[in-house]
């Protein structure tokens, strides 16, 4: 039997049991697709996350500067180091789940979870016992069911990829066009992800379709033909521990309100489930650091959701504001960029 039956081989998951088999414990990962990674996902990485260890070799560009685009004030965040990169999420999990095997996991694919129940979880007919659950199965969790967890705040994220070498990683922020949320290019070696978010009670899913294939088309990127894919995001956090079971990542809703921003958090969270189940007494500081930061992006958010006038204000002076070096730094703390 299984000491610890992890749902979910993303980041989350991946990075508490890479930590709980190093520590020596009896870890199982369920994965239902058949390979790590197969996320809709723009990849983007900050400092932070390669502070956790993912090697540069993997990655698939790095930008020391990022451009924001406020409603048509155009503003260039920059960084004496790399301040973002991007990475294929096929390749960040292929690389997260050999250094969970490295260590001792066992990672079973093609296993979906679809019954849970005080004492063991299901795939096919096969009852799976554990003293521990973790789940890190992602924004539609079935753990988070489980635990009867409701989720009031959703986001809709969608993106193309687009064929050709991009100069800039670039932030598009335009109310009309979605909501609180922005538009994004974040490229790749030979192409580029493109994609838009909003929040779902902002703007329906179909009219940011539209929004961003006419945004596409008034910058000329070349969108025909191509499929554009799309994830619900979970932002509703409502707890994480729950006597021997946890959620991490997006299933606790650990994603960032403004930035979007969920590798990160889930690698995080991921790690401090692990020490948690490893030290009864341990205090999860890291999880009350990432919830301050995500508290502080929800106000932002609402900020720009709601005072429209305050909102141009700030975007206006932005250029005059980051030239501050200490407003600089702060911004990019705040949005999670060093
Ligand atoms: C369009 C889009 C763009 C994004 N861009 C970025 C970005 O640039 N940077 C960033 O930091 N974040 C980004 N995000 C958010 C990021 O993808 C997530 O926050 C992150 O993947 C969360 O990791 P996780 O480990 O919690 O869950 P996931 O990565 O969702 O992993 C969950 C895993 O659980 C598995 N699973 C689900 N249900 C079951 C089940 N019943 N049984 C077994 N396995 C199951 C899934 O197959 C999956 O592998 C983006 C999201 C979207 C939708």
């Amino acid at each position: 039997m299984p000491e610890i039956v992890i749902v979910g081989a993303g980041p989350g998951g991946l990075a508490a049991a890479k930590m709980l088999a190093e520590a020596g414990k009896d870890v199982l990962v369920l994965e239902k697709n058949e390979i790590p990674g197969l996320k809709v996902c723009a990849g983007g990485l900050t400092n932070l996350e390669l502070s956790y260890g993912i090697p540069k070799s993997i990655l698939e560009r790095q930008f020391n500067r990022v451009l924001l685009n406020l409603e048509g004030t155009e503003v260039s965040l920059k960084d004496s180091g790399k301040i973002m990169c991007t990475v294929r999420r096929t390749n960040l999990g292929k690389f997260q789940a050999k250094q969970a095997q490295k260590a001792g996991a066992e990672i079973r694919y093609n296993a979906k979870v679809t019954e849970i129940s005080k004492n063991f979880v299901k795939v096919g007919k096969e009852k799976i016992p554990f003293k521990f659950l973790i789940g890190a199965d992602g924004s539609a969790s079935i753990v988070r069911e489980y635990l009867g967890l409701k989720s009031n705040k959703w986001a809709i994220c969608m993106e193309y990829e687009v064929k050709g070498r991009f100069k800039d990683l670039e932030f598009i922020f335009n109310r009309k066009l979605f909501g609180s949320l922005f538009a994004w290019i974040f490229p790749y070696k030979n192409s580029a992800m493109i994609g838009a978010g909003c929040y779902s009670n902002e703007i329906s899913a179909a009219e940011i379709r539209t929004n961003l294939d006419e945004w596409c088309a008034e910058k000329g990127y070349k969108i025909k033909g191509k499929k554009l894919i799309a994830a619900p995001l979970n932002m509703s956090y409502e707890g994480f521990k729950f006597k021997n079971v946890f959620l991490v990542g997006d299933a606790a809703g650990f994603i960032m309100d403004l930035t979007g921003k969920g590798i990160g958090p889930a690698i995080i969270s991921g790690e401090e489930v692990a020490r948690g189940i490893l030290s009864s007494k341990y205090d999860f500081t890291q999880i009350e650091e990432l919830l301050k930061i995500k508290a502080a992006q929800e106000k932002t958010r609402k900020i720009i959701a709601t005072r429209p006038y305050l909102t141009k204000l700030c975007y206006l002076l932005m250029p005059a504001l980051i030239r501050i070096p200490h407003i600089n730094h702060k911004i990019l703390s705040m949005v999670g960029l060093q």
